[in-house]
């Protein structure tokens, strides 16, 4: 595609996006984690689009930096960039303490960085492997749960996001490449649950949010290769790949008051993918 014909398609795309918010987080403080690039970012733009003071992370300086100034050039400003592998706890603690010293609490949480670090069948995968993907996609999203409760709770409300994937449910794509990390974001489905009991008293919801198959850098693996995305696409009622703002409205509702009484659910955002356990 010509690079003129791409950037028209990306600020068509922006403008959908700007016409589609409606302030519905006005006030509020928002810490995303994995947010410098795909559905991420796309979640930190439509945060602040809607009026949150957002704080964005991830692993490598220069894509904060990066991340920060593309979220300023979409004429938002409340926006910080804090530097978070969420498999350190120095880095966990340093996030949360940031936003709070910045902006006074954390009202909004988002978990959604993961890894894939290798593929193949679960019983094939190896210790370290496996430690890898727990640490990063199950215990970093309880850790920073607990970090920020405390602040929720006081305020007698709040809104965590887990970012699972319609493979938690354990079905359409190809299980053997992904077993280990399919295996991970089920867990997420229940974790969501449980802490959405323990919290609800508190007014503090916790939800759980399905992507399917989206265009992003993670996702390239399944849908760059002509061979795996012939395989994929019949999979997908749509027909298609998702673009990440198309998930990011999902996240700013449920996040926002017009889902003030929605806790402990799971929401797939998948082209009609079969979604059931
Ligand atoms: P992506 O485009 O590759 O972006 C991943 C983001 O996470 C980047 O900002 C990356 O930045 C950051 N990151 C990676 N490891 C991190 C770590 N240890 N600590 C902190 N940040 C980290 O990925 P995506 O496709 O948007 O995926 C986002 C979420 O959606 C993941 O939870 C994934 O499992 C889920 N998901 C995606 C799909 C899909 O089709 N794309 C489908 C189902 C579920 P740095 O490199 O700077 O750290």
């Amino acid at each position: 595609m010509l690079a003129s014909s791409r950037s028209a398609l990306a600020s068509a795309r922006q403008c959908r996006q700007m016409s589609h918010a409606s302030n519905k987080l006005s006030g509020q403080v928002a810490v995303l984690t994995g947010s410098t690039d795909g559905i991420g970012l796309a979640i930190a733009k439509r945060m602040g689009q809607e009026g949150a003071r957002v704080v964005v992370s991830s692993r490598r300086s220069h894509n904060v930096e990066r991340a920060v100034q593309e979220m300023h050039d979409l004429g938002l400003k409340d926006v910080l960039g804090v530097q978070c592998n969420v498999g350190k706890p120095e880095d966990r603690h340093n996030l949360i303490d940031q936003a709070v010293c910045k902006w006074g609490g954390v009202d909004i949480l988002v978990t959604n960085a993961a890894v894939n670090p290798a593929t193949g069948w679960l019983l094939d995968c190896s210790e370290s492997v496996w430690d890898k993907l727990f640490d990063i996609n199950v215990k970093s999203t309880w850790a920073l749960t607990k970090l920020v409760a405390p602040h929720m709770q006081k305020k007698k409300k709040g809104s965590i996001i887990y970012v699972s994937s319609v493979a938690g449910f354990g079905g359409i794509v190809p299980n053997a490449a992904m077993s280990g990390y399919i295996v991970s974001k089920t867990c997420l489905l229940s974790m969501s649950k449980m802490v959405a009991q323990q919290l609800a008293s508190d007014n503090v919801r916790v939800n759980c949010l399905l992507p399917g198959l989206f265009k992003t850098r993670f996702g390239e693996v399944l849908h760059a290769d002509n061979e795996i995305s012939k395989f994929m696409l019949p999979t997908i009622p749509m027909r298609r790949f998702g673009e990440p703002d198309e998930i990011a409205g999902m996240a700013a509702f449920l996040a926002s008051d017009d889902a003030s009484y929605i806790t402990g659910e799971n929401f797939a955002v998948a082209g009609g993918m079969q979604t059931r356990l």
